[in-house]
């Protein structure tokens, strides 16, 4: 499968239309962005750890019957995928408190909840992402109460599995984005990427941040870590 034209370039990835209209290209980049576009920089290396990470966790997650966009990785930057049409929510599903959760709540980094948690935040960069409810995203027309109801389903099936998979590992899955789209026949499917751009993970014995919270918060080390967490993955 050959890319036609870009289509799109994002902060992380570009995405290529292909001769199949139903798969797109992906092409992860080293860019790095936070703080809605307002920090740039860039990870070397990290399109092709985001790119084979993601790759592997959505085959896993395919094996334990959630559906994804992924089809095949066609080289160390480039992924074939199901072409989808994006939900625009972002789904958030914690375990520990941290980042935004501790912010917007007043408490440290680091409480492990009874139960997961799930929020969606809407997808859209010139409102900066706001937190919105399920009743609010079936008001704006964003997704039916029964897609909300099928993508929480797989976010809390997700979370299960990546945290025995990063637990086995010695990593602590904190938190992580997900975002889910609509194939042509309308079936939702998880899509975009899971990787340490979207996941918060630390090591389960010293706390070490191993994502990309080492880049927000200029704690050095950024590339090793992206490089120790790849690691891990294969360990
Ligand atoms: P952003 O748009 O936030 O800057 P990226 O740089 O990662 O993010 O760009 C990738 C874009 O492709 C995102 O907007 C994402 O929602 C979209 N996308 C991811 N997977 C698919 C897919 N399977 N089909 C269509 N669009 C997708
Ligand atoms: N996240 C993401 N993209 C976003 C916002 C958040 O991938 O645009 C991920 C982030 O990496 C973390 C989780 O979602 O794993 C929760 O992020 P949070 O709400 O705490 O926001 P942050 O403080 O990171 O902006």
């Amino acid at each position: 499968m050959r890319k036609v034209n870009m289509i799109y370039e994002g902060k992380a990835k570009k995405v290529y239309a292909t001769d199949d209209p139903d798969l797109l290209i992906v092409s992860y980049k080293d860019d790095a962005t936070a703080f809605n576009g307002l920090k740039r920089g860039t990870i070397i290396g990290k399109g092709v750890i985001n790119n084979r990470m993601s790759n592997i966790l959505m085959a896993k997650l395919e094996e334990a019957g959630v559906p994804t966009h992924f089809v095949s990785e066609l080289n160390e930057r480039d992924t074939l995928v199901k072409k989808v049409k994006i939900v625009p929510l972002e789904v958030i599903v914690r375990n520990i408190s941290a980042g935004s959760f501790a912010k917007n709540y007043g408490v440290q980094e680091g409480i492990i909840f009874e139960e997961p948690t799930i929020e969606f935040s809407y997808k859209n960069d010139e409102l900066g992402d706001p937190l919105i409810n399920d009743y609010q995203a079936i008001a704006l027309g964003i997704a039916t109460r029964a897609e909300i109801e099928t993508i929480t389903k797989y976010a809390f099936t997700v979370n299960e599995i990546l945290r025995a998979l990063w637990a086995s590992r010695g990593v602590t899955l904190v938190d992580f984005k997900l975002e889910f789209g609509k194939t042509s026949d309308g079936t939702i499917i998880l899509a975009d990427e899971i990787s340490p751009d979207t996941c918060r993970l630390w090591d389960s014995e010293t706390g070490k941040k191993l994502d990309k919270d080492r880049f927000r918060r200029d704690l050095g080390g950024v590339e090793e870590a992206y490089h120790e967490i790849m690691r891990r993955l294969f360990d």
